[in-house]
């Protein structure tokens, strides 16, 4: 136990606190600042250099003005299992051109011609690569170590803009409903920090239960509890499920890909499986995920990958896009290309799922004044719906998400007329934020982690999904929540920020389970053995959790605007069901 006689603590105030220093955090500062605010990003781990955007495979979405998006846009909606607005997709098209068109300027790292004049930068190479039978999507190659590098100086350039890197968030302070600021711990100097803000970016990433995968050890679902402690809402917590195909060697994020030049996945007994699953070629990442998991399962496992027969001109363009994954694959003594490798599903969470803090227009403001949202902590329902649609929309998503969040809390800063509050305030905030250490024994948070981690990433809860077998898991949750989370032992600062690591992770497990059971159907990542049909008479809809006064959640349902997709062609008329 540490008897603390005054916490440790350290005040910093600015107009726009930017949580979680990703692509979008990154974004989020730098369009804050164009508002005429300072801004401050924070980061758990090193901004730049921590969460998913530094480890992305580096394939990002690019379509121009001058390209027609409505065959895109259509084909997507249909990945994407209908459970989106393609309004919203239109807008990700355009705000995501505006950003990589700064990035260019700023000599950012993409896949460019050989046509450069001296001194410069040559213009961008856009590909129709790896789309298999998908023809209508555009993609550009990026380096994302070096964007992000890129990133964190382009965020120092702004000078309005400051860093704190190594700093959780574990509070949001909000004073007359309204946000004024948030309390970190910075475990390297064993001390707190209260931040007083005028307005707040949560870009602080998914939940990934600190999967294998690569920056998922940062990825708690910390946005979530952050946002519903202070009363915000959420917004498609059943899809915080996504998996994909990977290596069992190595981590090879995203290379679902492969199947779309020509990759063969095959089971125990050597026989091709995904034509099982579904008619299209490649299916849809969710689909392949689970076609593995069934075989498995089955007894027809393990599962193979043969690239025998991919063509050498993929074989080279991949190589060179996914130089870092192929780097992965020879340090495993692995040669893709030669060998049939083993693979598995490999759990994602809300990374590639949907799940996220709610909100409603492209001010990407949440339901508390002074709260906005950006990147995956954001719900992306409404531009990737019940699956990953085509893919590669992710960074796109926190390209614009996060530029929009920015305006957004950076005129709210300018306009709120907020003063900043003497820090004897918070005091008891600050000692609350302690308590984890004071108490003189109990759990450690590493152990019960484990147990959330257990109730959510096996494929046979999660990928098969079923009544019974959630509802079990859910009690299980419930119960730490109830008996074990409270009483969690921190030793010291290090086991203080796992503390609240475990609390956010098992909010995000228990709303994943509880709207997992409301949803009576079966759509993208969300498949249900006890209610195998997709409905789209009944769930065309998103459900919407809101926390009620004792931060139990309230459900409602928000119709997915079905005249678009009528219009589109893909869903017939309500007149015609
Ligand atoms: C291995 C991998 C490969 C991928 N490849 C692609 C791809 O090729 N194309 C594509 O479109 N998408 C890809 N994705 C998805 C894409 O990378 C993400 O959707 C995107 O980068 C999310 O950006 P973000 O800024 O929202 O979150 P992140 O980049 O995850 O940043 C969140 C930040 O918040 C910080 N943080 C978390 N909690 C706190 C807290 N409490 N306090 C302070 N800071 C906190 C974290 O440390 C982290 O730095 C990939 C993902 C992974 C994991």
């Amino acid at each position: 136990m540490r008897v603390f006689v005054e916490v440790p603590h350290d005040v910093y105030t600015t107009d726009v606190l930017v949580i979680g220093g990703g692509l979008a955090g990154c974004w989020a500062a730098i369009a804050a600042t164009r508002q005429g605010s300072r801004a401050l990003v924070v980061d758990k781990g090193f901004v730049g250099g921590s969460g998913c955007s530094v480890f992305a495979g580096g394939v990002v979405l690019y379509l121009t003005p001058e390209d027609d998006p409505t065959d895109f846009v259509r084909e997507h909606c249909r990945e994407s299992e209908l459970l989106l607005d393609p309004a919203w997709v239109e807008w990700l098209v355009q705000a995501n051109y505006e950003r990589i068109a700064e990035l260019d300027g700023w000599g950012a790292p993409f896949d460019r011609h050989d046509d450069a004049a001296e001194g410069q930068a040559g213009s961008l190479h856009r590909r129709l690569i790896y789309v298999g039978s998908r023809e209508t999507v555009w993609r550009l190659g990026l380096d994302s170590v070096e964007l992000m590098k890129l990133m964190r100086k382009q965020v120092l350039r702004t000078k309005q803009a400051k860093l704190l890197d190594h700093t959780t968030i574990v509070k949001l302070l909000v004073q007359d409903g309204r946000i004024v600021g948030a309390v970190g711990i910075r475990r390297q100097d064993e001390r707190l920090c209260l931040i007083q803000a005028k307005a707040i970016v949560l870009a602080a990433g998914g939940c990934a239960w600190k999967g294998t995968h690569f920056g998922h050890d940062m990825l708690c679902g910390e946005a979530y509890k952050l946002a519903w402690d202070v009363g915000a809402a959420l917004m498609n917590m059943e899809y915080a499920n996504g998996y994909i195909a990977t290596n069992t060697r190595f981590d090879s994020h995203g290379q679902c890909i492969l199947a779309a030049i020509g990759g063969k996945y095959l089971n125990g007994e050597g026989e091709p499986f995904l034509g099982k699953y579904s008619d299209k070629v490649p299916p849809a990442i969710h689909v392949i995920a689970r076609g593995m998991a069934s075989e498995i399962r089955e007894g027809r496992g393990p599962i193979q990958l043969d690239l025998s027969a991919v063509p050498v001109k993929d074989r080279e363009m991949w190589l060179h896009a996914f130089k870092h994954i192929a780097e992965l694959a020879r340090r495993s003594g692995q040669d893709l290309f030669a060998d049939r490798t083993q693979w598995h599903p490999g759990f994602n969470g809300s990374v590639s799922g949907s799940a996220g803090v709610y909100f409603t227009d492209t001010t990407m403001a949440a339901s508390v004044p002074g709260l906005f949202v950006a990147g995956d902590a954001a719900t992306r329902g409404y531009v990737v719906g019940a699956s990953s649609g085509i893919t590669f929309l992710n960074l796109a998503w926190a390209n614009g998400s996060g530029y929009a969040a920015g305006v957004g809390a950076g005129e709210f800063a300018q306009n709120s007329g907020q003063e900043a509050h003497s820090d004897a305030k918070w005091k008891s905030e600050l000692a609350e934020a302690l308590r984890p250490m004071e108490r003189t024994g109990g759990l450690l948070p590493d152990v019960v982690y484990g147990q959330l981690q257990t109730q959510a990433m096996p494929p046979e809860v999660n990928i098969f999904r079923e009544g019974e077998r959630m509802q079990r898991a859910l009690a299980h949750v419930r119960t730490l929540q109830e008996e074990v989370v409270p009483n969690l032992f921190a030793p010291d600062f290090h086991e203080l920020v796992k503390c609240y690591e475990v609390e956010a992770t098992a909010l995000t497990t228990d709303l994943m389970y509880e709207a997992a059971l409301l949803r009576t159907e079966s759509r993208g990542w969300h498949f249900r053995e006890d209610y195998p049909q997709r409905d789209d008479t009944g769930w065309l809809k998103w459900i919407v959790a809101e926390p009620d006064e004792k931060g139990e959640p309230d459900f409602r349902y928000v119709s997915v605007p079905r005249k678009r997709l009528e219009e589109l062609g893909i869903l017939e008329s309500a007149a015609a069901v």
